[in-house]
């Protein structure tokens, strides 16, 4: 699978009955970057989000099996509210990781790329095409966490300033667009479901916590609770809205990055029921 592969995919499935698709921007050097609903909008609305750290891109291939499953579900009456599903933030790091610096057009950049990845294996890159962590980048107490780095590199960069990446503002912006009740950003690895933004009030910790919990109940994942965890997308929701935002990385620890599309029927089986378990759990809250 290259990159073109996959944008081709992601597209395609923008043909799918009850799924609709919109290109709510494009990258830094000019991919589109797609949202997908499914449903409808009178009840629980989930926003869910993934491939924003390059290397994770099994989390963009899970999220379009969702799709698929979700728009199964609904044709079936399976629920009545909706899922808004942004399933590739970074294109242009994904590039990096399954095409290397072939997918760079531009000659200096690739030049640039190859000396801040100290090499041109870009098979363990998480940052975008610029060398930002667009998971460090949103502005959520910005720039104070333990793992920062200050200068581009293939991850933890956390940019010049907050929100200083294309691709993070598209993602703000599409937020800000819509309305939503709940937030789940998919990563790999770990079986890890981390909730608790270091600001939320004890109300809202036990509200994320329970949302956790019930998502663990269907995966089996281990709950966490985040510490130190600063300038992603679900610690921006925290900041930003008064609704439950976790985080669930995929795929058992003991396997490398990237985690390979092997694993994808066995990840997919585990989580699939995951949103539409955290549909149903804030629906009872609401
Ligand atoms: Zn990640």
């Amino acid at each position: 699978m290259n990159i073109d592969d996959l944008l081709r995919y992601i597209e395609s499935l923008g043909g799918l009955a009850n799924v609709k698709m919109d290109t709510i921007g494009y990258s830094t050097f000019g991919r589109p970057i797609y949202a997908f609903f499914v449903g409808n909008t009178t009840g629980v609305q989930v926003l869910m989000e993934g491939g924003i750290h390059a290397r994770e891109y099994l989390s963009t291939l899970f999220l379009l099996e969702e799709i698929k499953y979700l728009a199964d579900q609904y044709s079936n009456g399976g629920f009545d509210g909706g899922f808004y599903i942004v399933p590739l933030v970074n294109p242009d790091g994904v590039a990096l990781v399954l095409d290397g610096d072939i997918s760079v057009t531009c000659d200096i950049q690739k030049q640039i790329l190859n000396l801040i990845n100290g090499g041109n294996d870009f098979s363990l890159w998480k940052a975008n095409g610029l060398g930002v962590d667009l998971n460090v980048n949103f502005d959520a107490e910005w720039g104070t966490g333990v793992q920062n780095v200050k200068c581009p590199s293939s991850g933890n960069f956390v940019g010049f300033y907050p929100e200083s990446e294309r691709e993070v503002a598209i993602l703000i912006n599409f937020a800000k667009s819509i309305s939503f009740d709940c937030s789940l950003s998919w990563h790999t690895k770990g079986e890890v479901i981390y909730y608790g933004f270091d600001t939320l009030s004890p109300q809202s910790l036990a509200r994320d916590y329970a949302l956790a919990k019930e998502i663990s109940a269907v995966n089996g994942y281990q709950v966490v609770k985040s510490d130190g965890s600063v300038g992603g997308f679900s610690d921006w929701v925290s900041l930003n809205y008064d609704v439950p935002a976790v985080t669930i990385e995929l795929g058992s620890a003991s396997l490398s990055h990237p985690l390979g599309l092997e694993i994808l029927p066995s990840v997919f089986e585990k989580n699939k029921k995951v949103p539409l378990k955290a549909f149903s759990s804030i629906q009872k809250t609401t």
